[in-house]
Order: C-alpha cells, then structure tokens, then sequence
C-alpha cells in the first residue's frame, strides 16, 4: 500500500496522508492530486512519500492524479518548504502563493496542458517610449571592473552573493543586462527581481528590448490566464530570462545561474499579508540551492544588507560615478521651522496666504528660475488626496473612518471649482471607504467643516494656480487609473510636454527623465515621523531616490527639501551623498537598541471586533511568550543558528509589548502585537512555537493571529 503525503492549502502546518488506491500510478511528488478533504475535494501537490502510518486503514484514498509529470521541481519544493518553515506558514498555503492562482483549485483547470502562451500573450506593455535601448558602445570604467569581478564567479558555478552598492544613474542596468547576457549564453537561466512598482519602470521594457522572446515577465498588472500561461512557458524552458515582481522568485526556471534584485532595499520585497516573505532574502537562499550568482543592487542599500557586505557575507561592488562625468545633484535643504522664519524676517503676513502653508519661498523661486530656463520640475509629496486632515472647528471633531481608525482625507472631484457644488470626497486610505464632502458636523451639526493638511491633489492645484503658463500634471494612485494612463504621463514628462510632475512615491523608482533639472521633496518629515525602527533609514533612501532623479544627463541638478527636521542625520547625510555616513550612524543607534543586523524580529499581532478581548489575547499570549524565553535562558538550550548573531546572546529571546499597534483599528478589527527580539533565530522560533501552540489551544477562532518574521512595518 502506498501512503501519500500531500500539501494541501490549509491552515495547517502539517502534510495530509492518504492512500493511493491499488489501481492508480504512483504519482511522484510535485504532481498534484485530486484528494477529498472533510465533505469537499481538493486539490494538493504530493509532496513525498511516507513508509508507515499508525492506522492506515483509517486514511481516505486519492480520488485522481491530475499531473502525469511532477510539476515542480525537487529543488523548487525544497525551496517553498525551506521558505514556509522560515516564516513560519503553511506549507501547502506557500506553495498556493507560489503558484499562479487556481492551480490548486478544485475548480480550476485540471487539465495541465494549458495552452502555453503564444507571442501575443505575454502581457506585456512595455514603457519603451523616450528609452534608447542601444547598448553603449563603451563602458565605464566601474562597469567593467564591476563585470569582470562578475564573470570570475559566475565560471565557478558556486553559490555566490554580491552586493552592487552603485549611485544613481551610475548605469546598474547595464551591468545587469551584460551579466544576464553572460548567463544565457552560457546555456544557464536568470532571474531578475524588480520592485512592485515595477509596472511603472522602465526596467521590464530594457530586458525586452535587449534580449526579446526570450524575456518572461511575471507582474501584477498581468491577468491571470496570462500568469498561468506565463509559468507553463517558463517552466517548459522556453524563457531563459524572467523579469518579474517578488513572487517571480517562485518561479520555475531551472539550472539559474544568476539571480539579480534591483533596488533590494525597496520594502516591495516584503510581502505583508499572509505568507509574509521577503523576496529579496529569498533570492539568497534560492541562490544558495541552485549554485548561482546573486546580485543584490541599490543606491541605497538596506542596512542589513551593507552590514553584511562589510563583514565579508556578500562582496561588495561600488560604482561612485555616472557614466559621462555627470555629477549627483546639490542637495539643499530649506528648515522650515516658524523660529527660523522669524530670524529671517519673514513676518506671518506671508502665512495668510494659504498656499505658502507648503510653498516655501525657496522653492517658489526654485521652481520659478527651472521653468524660466525651460527645465523641468519634479515636486515629490508621499500623500495623495487634496486635505489630509477634516474637522470641525466649533466643537473639534475629527472625521474618521468608522472601521479604521484613521482620519478621512478630503479628495476633491478633478476639475470642481472652488464652491462649486459637488465638494468631492472624504476617503479612507485603508479601506477605501467614501462619503460625500464636505459634510456638516455629525456631533454639533456645524456647518463650518474644515479641511488641513495637503495633500499632490492640492499642490498640483496650488501649482497649477501659482504657474499659470505652464503644464502641471499628477502621478499618483489616484491619477493613475489605468496603465495606458501611466504611459502617457510619464511619456509625456519624458517628451517635456509636462514642466511640472506632482507625485508620490511612484515617482520614486528607476526613471530615466532627460529634461529633469530640479526636484523638490515637499515635507521629508513625513517619513522622518513614523514610529518604527527604520524610519530613518527609510526616509535616507527616500530623498536620495528623489534626488537621484534630477540631473541625470548633462547638467547638474538641483534638489531642494524643506523640513522642520534639518539637522536629523537621515537628511544631512543624504545632503551629502553620504551613504557610508548614513549607515555608520544607524549602525552606531541599531546597536545600543539592539535592533537588526543586531538582532532578529518576530512580531505577533492579534486581530479581532471585540477589543477587550484581543487585549486580552494578546495579554495572554505575550505572558506565554515570556515563559518560554526564560525557561530558555534558564535551560541554555543549544542552537546552532545558521545565521551568526552579532553581538548578542544567542538563546536570550526578549519580549517587547503588548500594546496597540499604531494603526489600533483596521476594517473593523482591534489590533495588538509584541514582538519577539533576539539575536539567535532558532531561539526565537522556539518561543514563537510555544505560542502558536497556545494560540491554537486557547483563542477562539474569531481571533485571529498574524506572525511576521524579519517585519519590515510595525503600523
Ligand atoms: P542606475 O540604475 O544605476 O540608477 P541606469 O542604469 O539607469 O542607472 O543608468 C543611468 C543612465 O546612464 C542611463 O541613461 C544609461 O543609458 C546610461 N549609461 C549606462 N551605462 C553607460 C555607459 N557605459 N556609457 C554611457 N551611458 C551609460
Ligand atoms: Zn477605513
């Protein structure tokens, strides 16, 4: 008798047994199986074999095998496992998000001969405009060292990481597309990682050109017939070449020489919802089963990731100049503070003007004298929507989401005047949740609602007032509505036929503008404000990405940030270009906290409607995780962790909180977390372990509990 162990899609961290009826072909593993499953059937991938089992005339038979031939591979399922053990999930659950959606579906197709893409389905719709794909005839200097440190690895065939720490503008594509040229012609595969965002880069499109049907692009702006057929593409061999999105790191390439992660420190990488991995540490650990090379590249890398190159587990690859002598820009910096207004003599005459409530007269003039020499401007703001802020002045209430406990902000309707009737919308950027603005006062009925705080709606209007001769356009999610309307503003920025692009983040990443003189960072406080660990850190990458966009052909660029926050060390070392600056500090603060790369963070969060009761889980479960760390302390267990802490006692687990988290209400659910702190990982697990036991055991099912390894957001 055969016994099958099989990954189903279930919250359940263990395999299911069944028996193979005595007619059927051995399935071998990575084919998938029709199975029932309580009074349903369902679809799970067999995962291996099992020699005994305590009663196995009480197991229930596979009902069909679906797959003649294993889908995935051997090594490709050592990987999702290896990856589902890490975040602590359920294997058959990681390997659903592995795959493309519906293949282990009852419902889906259950002929595994899908069609495989023809040329015309490939989804692409690539951003080519404005992009001179011509490889260039000479490279720099850097370049070349850079490729030919490389090609010295690449010939061995052994597992080896780098880390490209390169300016931008400094030409890392270009060093990506000669090493993946470098690896096909070899007769291997590559894998090409780029950021979420990567609908709006111009990335994709520079593979495709470069290197044609040979590129699989897997992204989310795809459909999903056009995933499916996609992954059968790849997974037959017919793509030695696949650019894609985080989940791209599951896919079925076979024999990779070569794995590449464009801008590795972009938090895109981390996926935060249910299978909570990070693709970018992934990338290494794919890398390390298939013997490949793996380039991590950034101008700003994560500190995790340059603190490893500098203690030797990653070499390390600068490149400090742009190609052509072209210099990064002057970075300025206008404080923004009222005292220091005052020392100028600017009185608060000037404050009435609502529009300088943003608008410093620094940048005013900024703006003024790039548009007078026909440059071009970029104004970064991560906020969308016209006022962030609604309230009512007479008895102070603050307008809210009913079920997220965020305050609304005010987006109003693209073209509706002043006073005009229809006064658009309050939105809650969580949920997505709507009603009509501007309303009266639900506790006072006050008539007199207000709005503060702005928003790249109300600066693209403001702009668009104080520069009336001049072309203002937005980039946002909320501009953005489709992909053929991303195309066109940004071939429109490209082609100059916009003078002034407003935007958020998605500004941000990877392009190439020509006619960019001047960038201005709105309020870098923003991202300084959050309460999280890496706040600066993210705040660094943030303006030194914004910066990198501005000047990066002939002429120097000029970027200017206003801050209440001058002197934080986030915005006087991206001042400087001064990444080794930067991550000295924040190693410098990360040690006395005792943060990452000194430690390693498990947060656990409790989600539920009642609140007592999540307070009360969280309680409960925190006190559980306290025990397990002491007994450990206590007990001195062995762990031999892989990853060597830094600094720390290995088996000293501490527990941080409980408390709310600073988003305490999300679609109607309270939250509470507390975070697992420790150097050693095996000793976090064990504590983490103990207290999904609990969990299972003691919280009703209503509640709910989330576990992030490595977090990257604690909102
Ligand atoms: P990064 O990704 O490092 O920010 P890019 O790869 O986008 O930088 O390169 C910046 C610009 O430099 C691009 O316009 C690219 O075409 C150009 N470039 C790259 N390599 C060279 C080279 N060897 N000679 C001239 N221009 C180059
Ligand atoms: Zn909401």
């Amino acid at each position: 008798m055969h016994l099958i162990d099989v990954a189903l899609p279930l919250k359940i961290h263990e395999l299911l047994t069944y028996r193979l009826p005595p007619d059927f072909p051995l399935p071998e593993p990575g084919s998938r199986v029709l199975v029932p499953l309580g009074r349903r059937e369902a679809v799970g991938m067999v995962w291996g074999y099992r020699d005994e089992f305590s009663q196995p005339e009480k197991l229930r038979e596979i009902l069909a095998v679906i797959d003649e031939q294993p889908i995935v591979s051997g090594m490709l399922r050592d990987f999702i496992s290896w990856a589902a053990n890490y975040y602590i999930y359920p294997v058959g659950l990681a390997l659903q998000e592995a795959l493309p959606s519906g293949f282990l579906s009852a419902r889906g197709d259950r002929t595994h001969g899908v069609a495989v893409g023809s040329r015309s389905s490939r989804g692409a719709d690539f951003l080519l405009d404005g992009w001179n794909s011509q490889s260039p005839a000479v490279l720099t200097d850097e370049q070349a060292e850079a490729l030919q440190t490389l090609f010295q690895r690449m010939d061995t065939g052994v597992f080896s990481p780098f880390l490209l720490h390169g300016v931008t503008g400094s030409g890392k594509t270009e060093v990506y597309l000669r090493a993946v040229e470098r690896t096909v012609s070899s007769g291997k595969t590559a894998l090409v990682l780029v950021p979420e965002i990567a609908m709006t880069s111009q990335i994709a499109g520079i593979f495709h050109e470069r290197f044609g049907d040979s590129v699989a692009l897997m992204h989310s702006g795809m459909s999903d017939a056009q995933r499916r057929s996609q992954w059968w593409g790849i997974k037959e061999s017919k793509y030695p070449i696949v650019v894609g999105t985080r989940s791209a790191i599951f896919a079925p390439l076979k024999n990779i020489g070569l794995i590449v992660v464009d801008e590795e420190h972009d938090t895109s990488y981390k996926q935060e919802e249910r299978f909570r991995y990070n693709a970018r540490d992934l990338a290494l650990v794919r890398g390390k089963y298939s013997g490949s090379v793996v380039i991590l590249g950034s101008a700003t890398p994560a500190v995790t990731s340059y603190y490893k190159a500098v203690s030797g587990n990653y070499s390390l690859i600068e490149m400090v100049s742009r190609p052509g002598g072209v210099t990064l820009p002057r970075i300025l910096v206008i404080d923004r503070r009222e005292k220091k207004k005052r020392q100028d003599g600017i009185t608060g005459k000037r404050e009435e003007d609502p529009l300088d409530h943003w608008l410093s007269p620094e940048l005013y003039q900024g703006i003024r004298d790039a548009l007078d020499s026909e440059d071009q401007v970029l104004i970064f703001l991560n906020r969308r929507g016209y006022a962030t802020f609604v309230f009512c002045p007479e008895c102070g209430y603050v307008f809210r989401c009913t079920q997220c406990d965020l305050s609304l902000t005010w987006h109003r309707k693209p073209g509706a005047a002043n006073g005009g009737k229809d006064q658009g919308v309050l939105v809650c950027h969580y949920c997505g949740s709507s009603s009509p603005a501007l309303p009266a006062c639900p506790v006072c009925q006050g008539q007199a609602v207000r709005a503060a705080g702005f928003g790249t709606e109300r600066l693209s209007q403001d702009l668009a007032q104080r520069f009336p001769d001049f072309k203002v356009a937005r980039l946002d999610r909320d501009a953005v509505t489709s992909q053929k309307r991303l195309k066109a503003i940004l071939s429109d920025f490209r082609e100059r036929k916009i003078d002034i692009l407003v935007g958020t983040q998605m500004v941000t990443k990877g392009h190439d503008f020509p006619g960019l003189k001047l960038v201005g960072i709105v309020w870098a406080d923003l991202s300084l404000n959050v309460p999280e660990f890496n706040a600066a850190e993210r705040s660094f990458q943030l303006i030194s990405q914004v910066s990198g966009r501005a000047g990066r052909r002939s002429e120097q660029g000029q970027v200017l940030v206003q801050t209440h926050m001058p002197d934080h060390y986030a915005v006087r070392y991206a001042m400087h270009h001064d990444y080794k600056g930067f991550f000295q500090e924040e190693l410098e603060k990360r040690k006395v906290l005792g943060y990452p790369p000194f430690s390693r963070l498990i947060n656990i969060r409790l989600t539920g409607k009642s609140k007592s009761e999540v307070k009360d889980a969280a309680a409960m479960l925190a006190s559980v995780a306290r025990e397990r760390a002491e007994l450990l302390e206590i007990k001195g267990d062995s762990d031999n962790s892989p990853f060597g802490p830094a600094g720390m006692e290995s088996k000293r687990v501490q527990v941080l909180g409980p408390c709310q988290a600073p988003r305490g209400r999300l679609k109607g659910r309270f939250r509470y977390q507390f975070m697992l702190k420790g150097a050693g990982i095996d000793a976090l697990r064990r504590v983490c372990f103990a207290v999904l036991h609990a969990g299972k055991r003691d919280l009703p099912a209503r509640i709910r509990m989330d576990v992030d390894v490595d977090p990257m957001s604690f909102m």
